[in-house]
């Protein structure tokens, strides 16, 4: 036999061995984070492995903890579930189990580790960090291992990433999966709606989570449900009666539709399970409904990660290695968690503390410190779904002299989520006693003015007509880009005329100019000094003041799935590259974003424009990497090009040349998806932050009823623009944005957060930084 060499492997000083693993239930986005870990890894001089089948493979050792080139994850990004495998570990609950593990990761000379999973997978990463100087003490004083085997290994260097479709960690908004299933789930929900509506039935949806009700209610927010249980806020002692009365009354003011969400762990206040069929007997026989059970199931769990997931997977795989090389001895375990917009790392220890007190709350019944434990947004959506279906007006309605008439209207593009942005302020302006306006089609709708005809196309609406919104792409009141600069004085009149007390502008770039022409013009219509709001709804995410518009997320999930089946041709082809022209307008954020969530090789943005040298040196790049493929399933290739990144290399010009100049060796295509990317149905993301936010401008606006006009005209905060701002959501003044911080010529903003993402776009793709440079 030949002598096997049992000494760890000589590490460069320096130079880690970082291992990724998947662990507990798969969800859509982990094979998109070991890629990043993967290739973050290799990119910054380092050696990848990966630990096959969760702990179990750290258990075994040999062949299930492999080393991982850099060609190993190609195309990994878009697949569901997790391709290096998953498993539930019964041996490393034991310390038995964790001290072969330990062994097994001397073995390797694995210095660090990053492990994707849920709270008893990161649980379990914890209990190893904490007990490792004992497993060291134990290997050495066994005789496993000797003193200067175990010394480069003294602390174990361990990130946790969270996957989980439960979004059921604190410390982060979102884990890695949540949105991907949220998904799955919504458009199962929004087939059954139109069964529902056609028979008009009631169905009642059990959706996964089972101490966590995020699933359940955001399927509830975003599919505009009747009902929802979750086990972080049970429903009152007399909930049987409570959610009859409202599905009663909801039937009663024209609905022909019921859907009550359950998620699985649901109960009462005391703590007594409610099913799904409990609440079906009683919808059939206290309210006399044909109603259904419809049990999702697995397909929540399944398929390709949706657009948020491929993003947040990738940037929080990066994340982890830069966390990994920066530990000290010293430095706490890391947990990478996604606050609103920011990646942030926080204290893995505290995180699953908080997460475990949450349960533990619920086991104590006290639900309110439950919802506590939960991450902000978790309450507001409470509050945002509550509002939008609430009927009774009793204790919510406001004193008649703080009552507006809330103008709303939709400017410019249609984007995902300005219907359910609408519905949600219409409801909120029922519940509270204020009377919703639509101005129909912008602001022409609003001027168009014929002899013979009223004024204006406007119009209050009612519950029941924004009560089916929520799902539903384009626009319902209509929309238009001219700006109100092209008739003031008409739209001042009409203001007057239809008693405007307030003001919702919903749309992109235009809506942002029409706000801020509207306070402008404040000095010569005192029709114009009232509160506005503009919340940011565009497929471009161009608007000033905000990180993020409604939108913009339907419009990476329409490009991704454009692109995953144009990578899938150009796969089968084996030697094609394709270049992809985006919408964007002058800003290069969807053709970015789309780009980390795709893995492509370039993207090509306004905001760097392109230049020949620059294409020179990306064909000598492709070129380089179709020798290294060898005909890999997985070669497909795709080139982002934003619509304005060049007047001259135009998408038809750059995949000529790129065809012309690969001697042969590979084939170009170009393909451009148009209006695809505003998208069909909204994306429960973009519909959840419309609800979120459209709830948020109702209330500012309300904050000014009772105000004089001098008060408002000089308060800077009367016209403002909604946004995330790295980890918040604030309302920002229209005067400064517009003076500060905003592109005119080019319609963007002048600091744009995301323009160093496209070096990360270039890291995992392997794009040298000479291509840029060119
Ligand atoms: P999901 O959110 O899908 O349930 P999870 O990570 O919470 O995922 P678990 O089954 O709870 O899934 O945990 C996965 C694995 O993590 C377990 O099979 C076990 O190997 C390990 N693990 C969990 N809890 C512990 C613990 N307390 N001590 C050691 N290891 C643990």
């Amino acid at each position: 036999m030949a002598e096997v060499n049992l000494s760890p492997p000589a590490m460069p000083a320096g130079k880690k061995r970082i291992a990724v693993m998947t662990s507990g239930g798969d969800s859509p986005g982990m094979s998109a984070a070991v890629r990043a870990v993967v290739r973050q890894t290799i990119a910054s001089g380092c050696t990848a492995f990966c630990v096959y089948e969760g702990y179990q493979g750290l258990v075994d050792g040999g062949d299930m903890i492999r080393e991982m080139k850099w060609e190993d994850v190609r195309g990994w990004i878009s697949e569901g579930g997790t391709l290096i495998g998953t498993a539930r570990c019964m041996a490393f609950i034991e310390r038995a189990g964790r001290l072969t593990a330990a062994n097994n990761m001397i073995e390797k000379g694995i210095d660090a580790l990053v492990i994707c999973g849920g709270d008893g997978s990161l649980t379990g990463a914890d209990k190893f960090r904490a007990e490792w100087p004992s497993l060291m003490e134990e290997l050495i004083s066994t005789g496993k291992r000797k003193d200067h085997e175990v010394a480069p290994f003294r602390h174990l260097n361990i990130v946790g990433l969270v996957g989980s479709i439960d979004n059921d960690l604190s410390s982060t908004d979102a884990t890695i999966g949540c949105y991907s299933s949220l998904q799955r789930i919504c458009q199962s929900i929004d087939f059954i709606d139109s069964t529902a509506f056609s028979h008009q039935r009631a169905f009642v949806v059990e959706v996964m989570g089972r101490h966590c009700g995020w699933l359940a209610l955001m399927a509830g927010v975003s599919c505009g449900a009747d009902f929802v249980f979750i086990p972080e806020n049970p429903p009152s002692e007399k909930w049987e009666d409570d959610m009859c009365s409202i599905v009663k009354k909801h039937r009663e003011m024209g609905k022909r539709k019921t859907i009550v969400i359950v998620a699985e762990g649901a109960h009462d206040k005391n703590l007594n399970h409610i099913s799904a069929s409990q609440v079906k007997d009683l919808l059939s026989n206290k309210v006399g409904l044909d109603t259904r059970v419809t049990t999702l199931g697995h397909v929540q769990r399944g398929g390709p990660p949706c657009a948020y997931d491929r993003m947040l997977a990738t940037l929080q795989g990066v994340e982890a290695v830069k966390a990994v090389l920066e530990a000290t001895p010293e430095t706490e375990s890391p947990v990478i968690c996604i606050v609103e917009n920011k990646i942030v790392r926080k204290n893995l220890v505290e995180a699953i503390k908080m997460t475990k007190k949450v349960a533990e709350d619920i086991g104590r019944k006290d639900f309110a410190a439950a919802m506590k434990g939960r991450d902000a947004e978790f309450e507001e959506f409470l509050q945002a779904f509550n509002i939008t279906t609430a009927t009774d007006k009793g204790d919510n309605m406001l004193p008649k002299e703080k009552r507006l008439r809330v103008g709303i209207i939709h400017v410019g593009a249609p984007a995902g989520g300005m219907n359910a942005a609408t519905r949600a302020a219409v409801a909120y302006c029922l519940t509270r006693g204020h009377t919703p306006v639509a101005l129909h089609n912008g602001f022409p709708g609003l001027c168009r003015h014929h002899d013979d005809q009223p004024l204006g196309s406007v119009r209050e609406i009612s519950w029941l007509d924004a009560e089916s919104w929520a799902s539903k792409g384009g626009s319902e009141i209509g929309t238009n880009r001219s700006l109100p600069s092209e008739d003031f004085k008409t739209t001042a009149y009409c203001f007057e005329h239809y008693n405007i007390d307030a003001l919702f502008v919903i749309g992109g770039f235009e809506a942002f100019t029409a706000v801020s022409e509207l306070r402008k013009a404040r000095d010569q219509y005192d029709a114009f000094k009232i509160p506005m709001v503009q919340l940011p709804a565009t497929v471009s995410n161009n608007v000033p003041g905000t990180e993020y518009s409604i939108g913009s997320d339907t419009c990476l999930n329409a490009l991704i799935d454009y692109c995953d089946a144009i990578k899938q041709s150009a796969s089968a082809s084996r030697r094609r590259v394709f270049v992809v022209e985006t919408q964007g307008g002058a800003s290069g954020y969807i053709a970015t974003i789309a780009g980390l969530s795709i893995g492509a090789l370039a993207v090509y943005t306004p905001e760097e424009g392109i230049h020949l040298n620059m294409l020179v040196e990306d064909i000598k790049f492709l070129k380089d990497q179709f020798a290294k493929d060898k005909g890999s399933v997985r070669s497909g290739k795709i080139i982002l090009r934003n619509e304005k990144a060049s007047k001259t290399y135009t998408t038809e010009v750059i995949s000529n040349i790129i065809k012309e100049e690969s001697g042969g060796k590979f084939d170009c295509r170009f393909a451009v998806p148009g209006h695809v990317q505003q998208g069909g149905t909204p994306s429960p993301m973009d519909r959840v932050r419309a609800v979120r936010f459209g709830v948020k401008s109702m209330q500012y606006l309300e904050s000014y009823a009772g105000k004089s006009k001098e008060e408002i005209y000089k308060d800077p905060m009367s016209a403002a623009v909604i946004g995330i701002r790295g980890a918040r959501v604030k309302f920002s003044p229209m005067e400064r944005i517009e003076n500060e911080e905003t592109d005119w010529k080019d319609r963007r903003p002048l600091n744009e957060f995301w323009m160093n993402l496209v070096n990360v776009v270039d890291t995992l793709s392997g794009r040298p930084q000479s291509c840029r440079e060119g």
